[in-house]
């Protein structure tokens, strides 16, 4: 049975019809008193109204931030562990309402809100509770009388800047290391998928001490812009488009500031001829990494859009891929039988049939699916069917980023032809490879330019495991114990014990 729609009486989310601001530990209505509309894209309509963030507010989250920063940053690695440690329990504890609020505002089915970003945000946060107390700093016995001592202190007031397709596992994924390491943070969550992050706050916020976070909403140029470019902040964290985070680099050149960028992605996903010569559990596992491409209806920055498939197994694999995705389950995300969601936004819907047109335009044969899908009662809903194109690698639906549910596919001969077709794009985030041979697998993945290489596995993204990208899909790193050191700055004191005067 699907869960009651907000607005329904028996739904676990009642949404407010507006929400503020979070600052200094308060709910504070916008300086200009605008506000935007936020859109379930389950149906088409609006279901609250979020500040349309300017400068001022900006101003006032950076300066709560700097306020909090002296008391935050001297606790000990101890104390904000148990911080992390009591937002993950809170979390849990209520962890099917917020699937119910993600789900209906950006669309992706509850089963995956349930199994997938809510667990992993939720890991997160304890993850990093534990990695920032095993950190320690380290001695250099420079000479006799002469030693220098390392500190890693918070580097301060940091910005963070989020994307709409995960609002809760990105907002896990920046705070949590930020707030372990010591640092106060103002976060802007996209102007499409905040209301979420503002239940997320809601609910943790007498955890922390006020100014520690800070929320500001708004669109990308105005409230994103003012808050890369204030000079009370110490660093900028984004995770957005390529073209987002080539502006977020200068305006982090305005006040020579470290920044992290998780751009966009075309992954490849590499399907060997012995997938299918092996045994059928093992083919079967591998057909599933193939129609991962639709997962969270392609709108992943690791959706495995190339899909590489050697001329050995061609017809056979894409006939199997071709029935598993008929078989897959779109329509209302709040159905936990549902498989397949709606798209973000109108927008987000627009762009992808756009980009259905263009395979047909440059030649692509379409498998399955290739348009929208209606679904019953939800005629306002942004659905697309799950498609396979099958075409060349030099095409634009197998170079851009489509962020939908849509994969294109290619074949190889050989090895070193996969890798090769693998590396041809400029992006370098996710890829996987499929094979029981692991000296193969081994070799694919080291020789592919990516920052995440899965092999006989896809969209697996646990904490300890550093995630990134090469080429144009960013730099730095999220999860794993190493992402501390994008939240930290090294201090080294140097002492002299030599009683004679120098
Ligand atoms: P986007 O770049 O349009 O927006 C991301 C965020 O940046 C939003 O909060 C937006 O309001 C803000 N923004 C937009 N313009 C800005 C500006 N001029 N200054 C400051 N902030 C600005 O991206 P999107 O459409 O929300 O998200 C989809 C993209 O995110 C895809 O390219 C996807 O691959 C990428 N993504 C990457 C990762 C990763 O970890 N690498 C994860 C998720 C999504």
């Amino acid at each position: 049975m699907a869960y009651a729609h907000p607005g329904q009486s028996d739904s676990l989310v009642r949404f407010a019809e507006r929400y503020e601001n979070f600052i200094g530990g308060k709910w504070v209505p916008p300086v200009h008193g605008e506000y935007l509309d936020d859109v379930s894209p389950v149906d088409g309509r609006p279901f609250t109204r979020v500040p349309r963030s300017s400068e001022a507010d900006v101003d006032l989250a950076v300066t709560a931030a700097h306020d909090a920063l002296p008391a935050w940053s001297a606790t000990s690695p101890a104390e904000r562990a148990r911080v992390l440690l009591r937002i993950a329990d809170r979390l849990e504890a209520d962890l099917e309402r917020l699937a119910v609020a993600e789900s209906w505002e950006n669309g992706k089915p509850v089963r995956e809100a349930l199994a997938a970003d809510l667990p992993l945000a939720v890991d997160h946060f304890r993850y990093f509770a534990s990695a920032v107390r095993t950190q320690e700093g380290s001695i250099s016995p420079i000479e006799r009388d002469l030693v220098a001592y390392h500190f890693r202190e918070p580097l301060g007031v940091v910005a963070q800047i989020i994307p709409w397709n995960f609002p809760l596992l990105m907002t896990a994924w920046k705070l949590a290391p930020a707030l372990a390491a010591g640092n106060c943070v103002v976060l802007k969550p996209a102007e499409q998928t905040p209301a979420s992050v503002l239940l997320f706050v809601e609910l943790v916020a007498d955890l922390l001490p006020d100014g520690v976070v800070n929320v500001v909403n708004g669109y990308g140029p105005e409230a994103g812009k003012a808050l890369a470019r204030n000079p009370g902040v110490a660093k900028i964290a984004f995770t957005g488009e390529t073209s987002t985070g080539q502006l977020i680099m200068q305006y982090a050149a305005e006040n020579v500031l470290p920044v992290t960028l998780e751009l966009g992605g075309k992954s490849p996903n590499i399907f060997l001829p012995d997938v299918l010569a092996a045994d059928d559990e093992f083919a079967a596992k591998a057909v599933e990494g193939f129609v991962m491409f639709a997962l969270n209806q392609g709108e992943v920055c690791t959706c495995p859009s190339r899909a590489l498939v050697h001329e050995s197994i061609w017809d056979e694999f894409l006939d199997r891929a071709v029935a598993r995705t008929e078989e897959l389950v779109l329509g209302d995300p709040l159905d936990p039988a549902t498989q397949v969601g709606a798209q973000a936004s109108d927008e987000q819907l627009r762009k992808i049939l756009s980009y259905l047109a263009l395979g047909r335009e440059e030649g692509a044969e379409v498998l399955v699916g290739g348009g929208q899908r209606g679904v019953p009662g939800l005629a306002g809903g942004y659905y697309v069917e799950p498609t396979i194109f099958t075409g060349t690698n030099r095409m634009r639906i197998f170079q851009e980023e489509i962020f939908g549910p849509v994969v294109s596919v290619a074949r190889f001969s050989d090895v070193d032809e996969a890798v090769r077709i693998a590396n041809d794009t400029r992006y370098g985030l996710g890829a996987g490879v499929w094979t029981r041979d692991g000296g193969t697998a081994h070799r694919v993945a080291r020789a592919v330019e990516a920052g995440r290489v899965w092999v006989n596995c896809y969209h697996a993204y646990p904490a300890h495991a550093a995630f990134g990208g090469y080429k144009r899909s960013g730099f730095g790193r999220e999860g794993h114990v190493s992402t501390l050191a994008h939240y930290q700055q090294t201090k080294s004191v140097v002492v002299s014990y030599d009683p004679a005067p120098t």
